[in-house]
């Protein structure tokens, strides 16, 4: 371990400047909030991220950065450590993106800057979650004007997309970006909670006939001696749709998480589209479902259980069983798409970097942090699948977040510009595992 006392004198200076210097932190917040970057209809965090861009450079990174869609660009900073092959290397992940606002008048404060009350900083996206892009940009003007060298690398994502299943950070990990790095933190609203957390995939599912019948059809379709083999697309959903239930249940009983309510594992059928006309029978029905799993399971497997028990139904109907239901599963935007992934993310408590994320959480609270599952989903999965490990660890509270009135406590802003401080300095100057 390259901690020594000189640099311990260091990490103490910077995290007394956390506390000393919360205008400045404010400042900064400020900056970030003051970008209206709303998703939907999102296209509109160019200049956000051209900021994030400039004051990444200033912090010695290498920025990189392409289009996820016109006008909503990822920043991926790149700072290589000291002495990159012997010390261990970091990732910071955020998202730029914020919820939509909603009537503005039913605000009390303005949505784009920061007021300051109580002790609480108000405005869009200071819980989820520019409070802590604001807080991690901080801590490292903080690291750096005390002089404090990293020996591992450092990467930083700035992205986009997040709140519309627009994973910036799976273009991020497709890009290879994340490959070989130690630990990765995606600093999403999670009250200083060190979490993992459940996946979420969508997916439709469509009914379709090969045939269109007029309505004056339906009798001859579903009447002794009618001879016309037909079915009305939106009756055949609705057995899928108690299939669908039916696996619901089950997975219920049989499948359970630590740190899950039993039966979280939800199959929900969102939105049912189907049918053309009042004087047609319905020849095509489409179900668009929201399947949420477990931490231990992957998409893949999800679906194909999934598309297994809806196929087994559809042989016990002679028209299901001639014209089985097709699949379409996640996408890459609710916007473009109708569909998206969150891939899920277990958490593992025995890894170094989560030791090490705790240790620094405990000497900056004095308590050791909450552990546990995100009842939501973030990007975390994404980098996590990659075989990077991951943990999700943000300020904030998640009842705050996408809220009318939406704040952060700057106390913890500050605990967490700490506690980050602490984290980046020891763990890139602790040398990679066998070295
Ligand atoms: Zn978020």
């Amino acid at each position: 371990m390259r901690v020594d006392s000189e640099l311990k004198r260091r990490i103490e200076w910077a995290a007394d400047q956390a506390a000393n210097r919360q205008e400045e932190l404010l400042a900064l917040l400020d900056r970030l909030v003051s970008y209206p970057t709303v998703s939907p209809p999102a296209r509109n965090t160019a200049l956000a991220q051209r900021e994030m861009t400039g004051r990444l450079e200033e912090l010695g990174f290498r920025v990189e950065a392409w289009e996820l869609y016109a006008g909503d660009p990822i920043v991926v900073g790149t700072r290589k450590g000291s002495d990159s092959s012997r010390y261990r290397s970091l990732i910071l992940n955020g998202h730029m993106d914020v919820a939509e606002v909603g009537d503005p008048r039913e605000w009390t404060k303005d949505p784009f800057r920061i007021t300051v009350e109580d002790g609480w900083a108000y405005g869009r996206g200071t819980a989820d979650m520019k409070g802590a892009m604001a807080a991690a940009l901080f801590a490292l003007q903080l690291l750096k004007e005390a002089g404090v060298e990293l020996g591992g690398d450092l990467q930083f994502h700035s992205v986009t997309g997040e709140e519309a299943g627009e994973a910036g950070t799976r273009s991020v990990t497709e890009k290879g970006c994340t490959e070989g790095y130690d630990y990765a933190l995606v600093m999403d609203t999670s009250s200083m909670a060190i979490q993992g957390q459940g996946g979420v995939i969508t997916g439709w599912v469509t009914v379709r006939s090969p045939v269109t019948h007029h309505d004056g059809m339906r009798s001859r379709m579903i009447h002794a001696g009618g001879r016309t083999f037909g079915a009305s697309a939106i009756e055949k959903m609705m057995r899928l749709v108690a299939a669908l239930q039916d696996l619901e249940r089950h997975w219920a009983v049989m499948k359970a998480y630590p740190g899950f309510p039993p039966g979280s594992n939800t199959i929900n059928p969102a939105v049912i589209e189907g049918g053309r006309h009042a004087a047609f029978i319905a020849d095509e029905c489409s179900l668009w479902i929201t399947v949420h799993f477990y931490p231990d399971e992957e998409y893949a497997t999800v679906t194909r259980e999934i598309e297994e028990h809806l196929n087994r139904a559809a042989m016990a109907d002679p028209w299901l069983r001639e014209h089985p239901p097709e699949f379409r599963w996640g996408g890459r935007s609710m916007i473009e798409e109708r569909g998206e992934i969150f891939p899920s993310l277990e958490l593992d408590p025995s890894h170094p970097g989560f030791s090490a994320l705790a240790a620094s959480h405990r000497k900056v609270l004095g308590t050791g942090p909450e552990v546990g599952m995100s009842p939501s989903v973030t990007d975390a999965g994404w980098i996590g699948r990659t075989g990077v490990p991951t943990a999700i660890y943000g300020p904030g509270q998640l009842a705050h977040a996408h809220a009318v009135d939406e704040r952060v406590q700057v106390e913890e802003l500050v605990r967490y510009v700490q506690v980050l401080v602490r984290f980046i300095a020891e763990w890139c100057n602790t040398p990679k595992a066998g070295v």
